[in-house]
């Protein structure tokens, strides 16, 4: 009473933050850390999704991400706010790779990291690895279309190949707690829904098996196999993460919006495993309105908001405009960068505090709401999802 609504929105926010401190986050979605020391290309190079060098003019310093990484992180590492891209580096030089990380894990706070250890394994950290930093707990998640290469490299034939892949995904997930599919980098969110039969999955087989020794690359992009091995992972009955959306230059961004595989959710909808749609930038409302309308699509913003950085609150605000708070998911998708856990989950923590402290301001939620839709974004939702034992 009596206070500016700015001002006891201010207030709200600063005290959902510390509940949002306290609870515990899982992160459904990320990668490991690079090893070894980064040099300034490399940094560069991981701090966008393109593969290309950066255009005369351009820093990656100077894109939100990188304006994020000197605002947020630099105090972190003992830096003013804002210093330069080459002040930054210096002091991550000065720091060490491994004191580097031991600090921004430690700011990420996040409690349950489930990795995707699929893509460039061998230059990232692996889940032990990642969890023992700061003494949280990890899972894997593994990548169909890893698995079928990794088989065709072993010089499974096409007959027997889809068989050899339900065996290897049922060993795989005996530890691991869901698997994740890049067809919508292999060929687009745009595919068939229909299982396809036995016989074109043999030939499709034959076909790749041939391509990729005349390629000498071991990149699965059979259209006919991508789909199987998709089957074979809803008969598995884990969850099943999709990339959606933003990355880097091998999607055609058009063919990545989620409504594009309406046709396999509706296919799915009581086949048992839970649909989870990773990024969805910029389809974020799409994403919402899947997991609104299908019982089983969850959604995140994972790497959502550290590559917007400070216009990430548009971002959160939109994946709490539609969907049920049982549906929206916590996810840093970091790669390589430690900055990318600390960045994802304080700009999720202080989103969230920011949307429902304007909510609880205007008398829009009652506080006991929402402190339990909050628990269930950062981590109750995903402990469910992925049938995670409390720790
Ligand atoms: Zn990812």
């Amino acid at each position: 009473v009596g206070q500016p609504v700015s001002d006891r929105t201010e207030g709200i926010a600063g005290e959902l933050e510390s509940v949002l401190d306290g609870l515990p986050a899982i992160d459904h979605h990320c990668h490991g850390v690079a090893r070894g020391e980064l040099g300034a290309a490399e940094f560069d190079d991981l701090l966008t999704e393109s593969e290309q060098p950066q255009p005369p003019g351009g820093n990656v310093f100077d894109a939100p991400v990188g304006v994020s990484v000197r605002a947020l992180c630099g105090p972190l590492l003992g830096l003013e706010p804002h210093v330069s891209g080459a002040d930054y580096l210096e002091r991550r030089a000065e720091l060490g790779s491994s004191e580097v990380s031991r600090i921004l894990l430690a700011a990420a706070g996040i409690d349950t990291y489930l990795v995707d250890t699929g893509f460039r394994s061998a230059d990232i950290t692996t889940p032990a690895e990642l969890a023992a930093v700061t003494g949280a707990r990890s899972a894997e998640i593994v990548r169909l279309e890893a698995v079928a290469e990794g088989l065709a490299d072993a010089g499974t034939g096409a007959a027997e190949f889809l068989g050899a892949f339900e065996a290897e995904l049922a060993s795989r997930l005996e530890r691991a707690v869901g698997v994740k599919s890049i067809i919508a980098y292999r060929y687009g969110l745009d595919f068939d829904p229909a299982r396809p039969e036995p016989a074109a999955v043999r030939r499709a087989a034959g076909d790749w098996l041939r391509q990729r020794q005349e390629k000498g690359s071991s990149r699965l992009d059979h259209e006919v196999l991508l789909r199987a091995i998709l089957w074979a992972a809803v008969d598995a009955g884990k969850p099943i993460q999709f990339h959606v959306g933003y990355g880097d230059t091998d999607i055609t961004m058009h063919r990545c919006d989620p409504t594009q595989m309406t046709g396999f959710l509706r296919a799915t909808m009581h086949s048992g495993p839970a649909i989870t749609l990773l990024h969805n930038y910029p389809f974020i409302r799409e994403a919402g309105y899947l997991a609104q309308v299908y019982p089983h699509v969850y959604f995140d913003t994972g790497a959502v908001l550290h590559f917007t950085g400070p216009s990430y609150l548009t971002a959160v605000r939109e994946s709490l405009e539609l969907a049920p708070f049982s549906k929206l998911l916590f996810s840093t998708d970091a790669f390589g960068l430690p900055e990318f856990y600390a960045l994802g989950a304080q700009l999720q923590r202080r989103g969230l505090a920011r949307v429902f402290g304007e909510w609880l301001a205007a008398g829009a939620i009652s506080g006991t709401d929402a402190r339990r839709y909050l628990e269930l974004i950062m981590g109750g939702n995903s402990a469910r999802v992925y049938g995670l034992e409390p720790r």
